[in-house]
């Protein structure tokens, strides 16, 4: 067993940290605050400037997606900002890599370089107002017509819509056939007839994220991703089973940034003399910080490496990683907040933002009731 990352890893952690520091990490906090069209402009500019310097492609350049490299890239980025690393994950890998696993060569080869130069920006749209966790029970539908697939439904919360060239949208294609074997992934581009994304959304958190609804007024797709109907709820599945990594590497991101800013407050903040690390109760928060985000790596990085191998267990340990993590960096943020305490819930620090933006890790992809809902079942079919 050796938990070493490899020289090429460790370079990878560095030169994407080294980078994320002078490029995003002075465009965090406009990023929260708005208006609109700059975070949007500011976004496009951030993922352009990932992509000219390579990173943004991380763990997807090779012949097989990488979930070491994406698990460091992520981490880096989101620690740096994690709008910025939801939004370059979106594009990226689950837009790109749904296309990279599942899609033609010609559909490959026409979107994943740009995606990863970020010359066109992606989103993946399939939760609607009464489809969460609960897929199957989407209501939009396509019909063929001609050499077109004609798209009617309501997407209502989609990361990067208001930015995006091109949206991967879940459908059904045969009701009847149910969510597996019913349902495609369609390819919609920007320009498509009957799509519109005018409807801007609001977050708590990442209010970086150019989040929109997407609405498909027959809407005209020409293409499936891999060509074929009726692959679209397992082709979800899946990115998002292996998605499960890059939200450990969020959690983890923003949980040590949490911990880099507490521990430095701890050592610099004087009261009654003396800097508030020496006290127990504020060296402890410190302690138990460190020891969730350190376990969520680890459980990231395991589950990473499984994935890569393809090892049976993989995606329970998934599961089990997003599940701890998740619930880690909101415990970690609330550490972090009560060790600045005034100081750290005032609008504009990093630690207020980082306290919203947290809480995207145990209720977004499979929020923590669903891990646990897998996770017992996995326990359960073990005995029967
Ligand atoms: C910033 C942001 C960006 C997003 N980006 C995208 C995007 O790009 N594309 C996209 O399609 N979606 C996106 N989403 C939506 C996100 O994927 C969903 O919010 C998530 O899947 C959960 O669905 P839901 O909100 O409908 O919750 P629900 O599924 O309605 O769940 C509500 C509660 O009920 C619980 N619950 C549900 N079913 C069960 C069960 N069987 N057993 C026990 N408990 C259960 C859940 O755990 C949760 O606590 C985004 C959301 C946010 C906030």
């Amino acid at each position: 067993m050796d938990y070493e990352l490899t020289e090429g890893q460790k370079k990878l952690q560095q030169d994407v940290a080294a980078f994320c520091i002078k490029e995003i990490v002075p465009g965090a906090q406009k990023l929260d605050e708005g208006p609109r069209e700059e975070v949007c402009k500011l976004m496009k500019e951030n993922l352009k400037k990932l992509g000219e310097a390579g990173f943004l492609g991380s763990g997807l350049e090779g012949d097989a997606i990488d979930l070491i490299d994406c698990y460091i890239a992520g981490e880096e980025i989101t620690k740096a900002c994690a709008s910025t690393y939801v939004s370059a994950r979106s594009s990226v890998f689950m837009c790109g890599g749904t296309l990279k696993l599942f899609g033609t060569p010609e559909q490959k080869e026409r979107f994943l370089p740009a995606l990863m130069k970020a010359e066109m920006i992606g989103a993946l749209a399939y939760t609607e107002a009464e489809a969460g966790s609960d897929i199957a029970s989407i209501s939009t539908t396509a019909r063929k017509e001609g050499d077109v697939w004609v798209l009617n439904g309501v997407k209502d919360i989609v990361a990067n819509a208001l930015i995006a060239d091109v949206l991967l949208v879940l459908a059904y294609t045969e009701k009847e056939a149910g969510a597996e074997g019913g349902m495609s992934l369609f390819i919609v581009e920007k320009d498509a007839r009957g799509l519109d994304i005018s409807d801007s959304i609001e977050t708590m958190g990442l209010r970086g994220v150019p989040v929109s609804a997407v609405k498909l007024e027959d809407c005209e797709a020409k293409e499936i991703v891999g060509g074929e109907p009726g692959k679209g709820y397992e082709q979800l599945e899946r990115i998002l089973k292996m998605g499960t990594v890059g939200m450990v590497s969020f959690c983890v991101g923003v949980g040590t940034s949490c911990m880099e800013k507490a521990t430095q407050h701890a050592k610099t903040r004087k009261a009654f003399g003396k800097p508030i690390g020496i006290y127990q109760e504020v060296g402890f928060k410190l302690a138990d910080m460190f020891t969730y985000n350190d376990l969520g790596r680890m459980l990231g990085l395991r589950t990473a490496w499984a994935m890569n191998e393809g090892e049976n267990e993989a995606d329970i340990l998934g599961s089990c990683a997003k599940l701890f993590a998740g619930e880690s960096a909101t415990k970690i943020a609330n550490l972090a907040m009560q060790v600045f305490a005034g100081h750290g819930y005032i609008k504009g620090t990093d630690i207020e933002r980082l306290y919203r933006d947290a809480r995207f890790g145990e209720i977004c992809e499979g929020p923590s009731e669903i891990q646990r809902t897998v996770i017992a079942k996995n326990e359960l079919d073990k005995f029967v």
